[in-house]
């Protein structure tokens, strides 16, 4: 590796361990200390050798936004048998590319993506016997629809949930969301936990929480979450194209 890798290598390292001291200090703080989230580090618009460098670093599980970036960089590191989780908006169409490599999808919001996406895994289980994709429904927690970013309206998630648990191939993980711009994230998770509780109560192995970015992943900590998303305060500012 190149000296610039070097130095990025240890950047990545410092700014890692700095997110999981946050992770632990929120656990703790929560009473979760036997219960740490998974922590995913998103690494869209980063090359794929930011990705080496932090499985190198022990990093397991992985995010992307988008199937073109995410198929192309999956592909090359295939031999490190990472957890790709998506986690962006996903076009029906591209169903069939993602089940190539995801191990999990984070923004499930329509029905038709469900039917898309069994048919995928179908195949593709078919092909290679690869196992369940898990399945986190995107709930939105926008008031306002003028500040949506996705996701399902909360009285939706029954019928995705049904849908979902009824489809072979496809796993009921439980719920995800992103904090709505400029409010408050507590009051927004908590919304998102109790959306939780009440899915578990038909659904009793739903029990995950895909909550908590780099700005708020405390507040996500607080209110349950399972499974966080961490891009920037690990990886630094995105490059601005894309
Ligand atoms: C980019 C992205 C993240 C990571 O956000 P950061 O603020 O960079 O930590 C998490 N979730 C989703 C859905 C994203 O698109």
């Amino acid at each position: 590796m190149t000296t610039d890798g070097s130095a990025r290598t240890s950047d990545l390292a410092e700014r890692l361990a700095a997110v999981q001291r946050r992770i632990d200090a929120a656990a703790t703080k929560a009473g979760r200390t036997g219960d740490l989230p998974t922590l995913i580090v998103v690494t869209k618009f980063h090359p794929a050798d930011d990705i080496r460098r932090l499985a190198a670093l022990g990093v397991r599980d992985v995010g992307e936004n988008r199937d073109q970036e995410a198929s192309a960089k999956a592909a090359e590191l295939a031999e490190l048998k990472l957890n790709w989780h998506f986690v962006g908006q996903l076009q029906s169409k591209k169903a069939k590319s993602v089940a190539r490599y995801a191990h999990a999808i984070h923004s499930i919001d329509r029905p038709g993506l469900v039917d898309g996406l069994q048919r995928a895994i179908a195949v593709e289980q078919e092909g290679t016997g690869r196992g369940a994709l898990r399945c986190f429904i995107q709930v939105s927690l926008d008031d306002d629809a003028g500040a949506h970013r996705g996701g399902a309206a909360p009285n939706n998630v029954p019928m995705l949930a049904d849908r979902i648990a009824g489809a072979a191939g496809l796993d009921l993980a439980g719920v995800m969301a992103v904090a709505p711009l400029g409010g408050n994230p507590e009051a927004a998770f908590e919304k998102l936990a109790a959306i939780s509780a009440s899915l578990v109560a038909s659904h009793p192995a739903a029990i995950g929480i895909s909550a908590g970015m780099s700005q708020d992943l405390e507040a996500a900590i607080r209110f349950g979450a399972t499974h966080l998303r961490i891009g920037s305060d690990i990886l630094g500012s995105r490059p601005a194209v894309g």
